[in-house]
């Protein structure tokens, strides 16, 4: 009992922490596509450009009050904010209710994850940047001790970068063009870094078999899927690594 009420205060906390970098999430997901800075002067409705007021910023309230509307023009607000609020809630949430007070750990993980998934998923983009962010952090936790092991973690993201380097160099050889975007080694290999070199065969089945599924459900609504279809890979990537590591940190490993 003591146990479930401590992971449902820890799920709480990271829970409500995450609508909120959600919301920041959402902002630099945009305004990157838009080429602006996610620092730039205030959130505006794209409407009628009200600067919104601190009660229409709330994460995932003010949407659900306002049902996705600008309060003064009735202008639809992108639903992808809601959205990614959401998901960046059920992400600290899970963080916290496996991790306790270390949930913060793996919330960084997914937090970062979620916006290059987000940006893979609407441009196809996995900015260098986030990347090496998302390696860098994944080093300094390792340093801080959390789990997986240092070593582990070096080797994975060598093996996480070299096997799809190498996956890519072999579809470029063989059908003579690029299967896979340069940013999906990269990411592969900060993942690498987070969840260690023993999980990265889970996370690469994961992601085949959820775009697998993916395509097989548009082909069964109808949709036209060609050969040469771009599937957001780093998106798949980004969908199955984090609850790789919750299940590692829930098995204890
Ligand atoms: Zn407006």
């Amino acid at each position: 009992m003591t146990f479930i009420a401590a992971s449902g205060l820890w799920a709480g906390i990271y829970g409500v922490a995450g609508a909120i970098v959600g919301s920041f999430v959402a902002a630099l997901v945009l305004r990157w596509l838009d080429g602006r800075s996610v620092m730039a002067g205030r959130s505006a409705c794209d409407g009628c450009g009200g600067i919104l007021r601190a009660w229409e910023l709330v994460p995932i309230v003010s949407a659900l009050a306002l049902r996705g509307r600008c309060a003064r023009c009735g202008q639809g607000i992108d639903p992808i904010h809601f959205r990614i609020e959401l998901l960046a809630l059920a992400i600290g949430g899970a963080a916290g209710w496996v991790a306790g007070p270390d949930g913060w750990v793996g919330a960084v993980f997914g937090w970062s994850l979620l916006a290059l998934g987000a940006l893979d998923a609407l441009a196809l983009w996995l900015p260098d940047r986030l990347t090496a962010w998302l390696a860098g952090t994944g080093l300094l936790t390792g340093a801080l001790g959390f789990a997986p092991l240092w070593g582990d973690r070096i080797i994975g993201g060598v093996a996480g970068f070299g096997a799809l380097w190498v996956i890519a160099a072999a579809y470029r050889h063989w059908r003579g063009r690029d299967g896979m975007g340069g940013g999906d080694p990269k990411l592969m290999g900060a993942i690498g870094l987070w969840l260690g070199w023993r999980m990265l065969p889970a996370v690469l089945l994961a992601a085949c078999v959820i775009g697998l599924g993916y395509v097989a459900a548009r082909r069964m609504l109808g949709a036209r899927v060609a050969g040469d279809d771009m599937v957001p890979l780093g998106l798949l990537l980004a969908i199955a690594a984090y609850p790789s590591w919750v299940l590692m940190i829930a098995s204890g490993s």
